[in-house]
């Protein structure tokens, strides 16, 4: 059925979910958005305008895609549910601005972890043109699929993520912070990361049990030069490794020569009882930089 009422809203939602026995599936992360401004606020938010290239991960019954299409997007879906394969296929609008749904929308079943761009988009999707990617993520796999996004051979411009508030704050966290850790830093020295919209646990059936935050990471213009990102990601998890001790405490097993250790806490400028937390990411850098590379 091709209806007039978006996707998105409860009733067609619930239409849709009553005529082919949707079952959402808590192991894939289905949580369907029926909430039409919280859906517009996540196309406003990846600033999608006529002929933007958009990867979306997990189309759903695609309530989010169908807004992408009509706000003039060219989406390219990865979804592993085969079920929903034909409820997109009917639901979707037949024709988006003029132009027939095929060739705005093209769904592939395949596992977003398992994606290779180049070959997956070859033919749809103009590659020397910028790509967005837009999606209200399987929560289960949030952090798997920002690294795998930002470590693949996509040059996105932007990555628009609806994920739960607490992954969405540790993102974000500044230094001091209680969120503040591992995963900031991570993504920190690769992107810009904004909290574009709160979105409230009953936008979704089935409601999670979170609310949710749709977050807006950018690649840097400028990224800090961290050497060798293993051994820098390596170097902070060891700093975090017991967070509510003293970063003198956590160097321990990095620098165990004491003199060397207290130098190098000396050198960072910082009290020895400080914890990891307050550290900056030139702080961290500047630690790396002073231990040696493991090879393994
Ligand atoms: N976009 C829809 C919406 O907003 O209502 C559905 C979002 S739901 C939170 C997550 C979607 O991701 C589900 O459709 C699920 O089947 C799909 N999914 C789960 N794991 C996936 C994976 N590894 N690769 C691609 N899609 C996946």
């Amino acid at each position: 059925m091709n209806s007039t009422i978006p996707i998105g809203s409860p009733v067609r939602t619930q239409a849709i979910i009553n005529q082919y026995f949707v079952r959402a599936k808590k192991a894939l992360g289905q949580n369907f958005l029926v909430d039409l401004d919280a859906i517009l606020g996540i196309v406003r938010a990846a600033d999608i305008h006529e002929g933007d290239q958009v990867i979306e991960v997990g189309p759903g019954i695609g309530s989010l895609t169908e807004q992408l299409l009509l706000a003039g997007a060219k989406v390219f879906a990865y979804e592993v549910d085969d079920s929903l394969a034909d409820i997109l296929e009917q639901e979707l609008p037949s024709k988006v601005n003029g132009q027939p749904i095929k060739q705005r929308f093209e769904l592939m079943m395949k596992d977003i972890l398992k994606a290779d761009f180049k070959s997956d988009l070859d033919g749809f999707f103009d590659l020397t043109k910028p790509i967005k990617v837009v999606a209200n993520l399987p929560y289960y796999i949030t952090t798997p699929i920002i690294f795998f996004l930002n470590e693949s051979s996509l040059k996105f411009t932007s990555l628009t993520l609806m994920m739960q508030k607490e992954v969405a704050e540790r993102l974000g966290a500044a230094p001091g912070s209680k969120a503040y850790g591992p995963l900031s830093i991570a993504v920190q020295i690769e992107m810009n990361v904004k909290v574009a919209l709160t979105v409230e646990s009953s936008s979704f059936i089935p409601r999670p049990h979170v609310d949710s935050d749709v977050v807006v990471l950018t690649p840097l213009v400028n990224k800090p030069d961290v050497g060798d990102t293993k051994h820098f990601d390596w170097v902070v998890k060891m700093c975090f490794a017991q967070r509510r001790k003293t970063l003198n405490n956590n160097l321990k097993s990095l620098v165990p020569d004491a003199a060397k250790r207290a130098a190098l806490i000396t050198s960072l400028g910082v009290d020895p009882r400080i914890r990891p937390e307050r550290l900056t990411i030139a702080q961290f850098i500047q630690i790396a930089q002073s231990v040696p590379v493991k090879h393994d």
